[in-house]
């Protein structure tokens, strides 16, 4: 089967009633990139660019950015890259940064928010990745944003930031939605941004109010939570209304059980780690989208993710 799958994988994929969803992978290194080619993604749907910032003493330049950023484009040999600016905040040890301790930083100076005390690092990742040739194979996105101004704001400076460099072309702008808010004000957002894509890892920690790296909580902390699902649902409807696409970029979009549920919620596009991509591809082409939607639609009034999962399992069922 395996072997199956990594053939079919470069092909796009469809549901058996013709439902187009792109899967594209998850990387943080050229590496990763190479991977991704070999298995078949059809893109880079989220560049975690942290690695860059990381183990050493003071933050990348523009040079070195935009070479990280150039080197995985040329990989990817014509496939679009969407490049995360930087998440880190005072819970990831980045110690030049020099920033205060805070009392709960999953709740703090993370993602977009860091700009706020440190917009000199974000400019520098935005210039260098607004230098990357050839341009239209990349798109920015932002994370942690809460609402339409933090949006604003972010966008504003790269279109400034654009000029200053002589690009003209209009570059995408894509906001996650990793925070409640973010999921409840989609229609808002999506009104601004060019696509939403659904970190489930961070979106369900916030929904749950549970660490989403808490050993004790692990089996709890389930994104098939019908809550999560909700959200999941509200931000396809909101983006629906001004016809932009939703991807999701969390651990979500490789667990098989969840597969057919975001698909039957409108999700379009599916970013997972390289490796998964042919197995996410299979599950896709062996789904009705006709019937995902009927499911999917009736496993929001569940009362647990134990009950989704089961229900899953029923519906779709698979090996492993
Ligand atoms: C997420 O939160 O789901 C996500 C994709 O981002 P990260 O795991 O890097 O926080
Ligand atoms: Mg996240």
């Amino acid at each position: 089967v395996r072997s199956t799958n990594r053939q079919a994988a470069g092909e796009a994929t469809a549901t058996r009633d013709g439902r187009h969803i792109e899967v594209a992978a998850n990387i943080a290194t050229n590496g990763d990139a190479r991977d991704a080619v070999d298995h078949g993604a059809d893109a880079v749907g989220l560049l975690r660019t942290e690695l860059l910032f990381m183990h050493r003493q003071a933050a990348p330049g523009i040079a070195e950015h935009r070479a990280a950023y150039q080197e995985i484009v040329d990989t990817l040999q014509g496939r679009s890259a969407i490049i995360r600016t930087l998440d880190v905040g005072a819970d990831k040890s980045v110690g030049y940064l020099a920033l205060p301790p805070e009392q709960n930083p999953a709740l703090g100076l993370r993602g977009i928010r860091l700009a706020q005390v440190r917009p000199d690092l974000l400019d520098d990742q935005l210039r260098g990745l607004l230098a990357v040739q050839p341009f239209g194979r990349v798109r920015i996105m932002l994370p942690m944003v809460t609402d339409v101004p933090e949006l604003l704001r972010i966008r504003a400076r790269i279109d400034e930031l654009a000029e200053a460099i002589g690009r003209t072309a209009r570059i995408e702008v894509g906001v996650m939605i990793e925070v409640p808010a973010a999921a409840l004000l989609a229609d808002q957002l999506a009104r601004h941004a060019d696509f939403l894509s659904i970190g489930t890892n961070d979106l369900t920690q916030y929904t749950l109010a549970m660490d989403r790296g808490h050993p004790a909580l692990a089996a709890q902390a389930d994104s098939l939570h019908p809550a999560v699902l909700r959200l999941v649902d509200a931000t396809v409807r909101g983006a629906a209304q001004h016809g932009k696409w939703v991807g999701v970029c969390g651990a979500m979009a490789a667990d098989p059980d969840a597969v057919p549920v975001l698909v039957g919620l409108g999700v379009s596009e599916l970013s997972v780690a390289p490796l998964a991509v042919p197995d996410v591809k299979a599950r896709v082409r062996g789904l009705d989208y006709t019937q995902c939607r009927r499911v999917a639609a009736e496993l929001l009034s569940l009362a647990s993710a134990t009950e989704v999962r089961a229900a899953s399992r029923v519906a779709w069922p698979h090996r492993g």
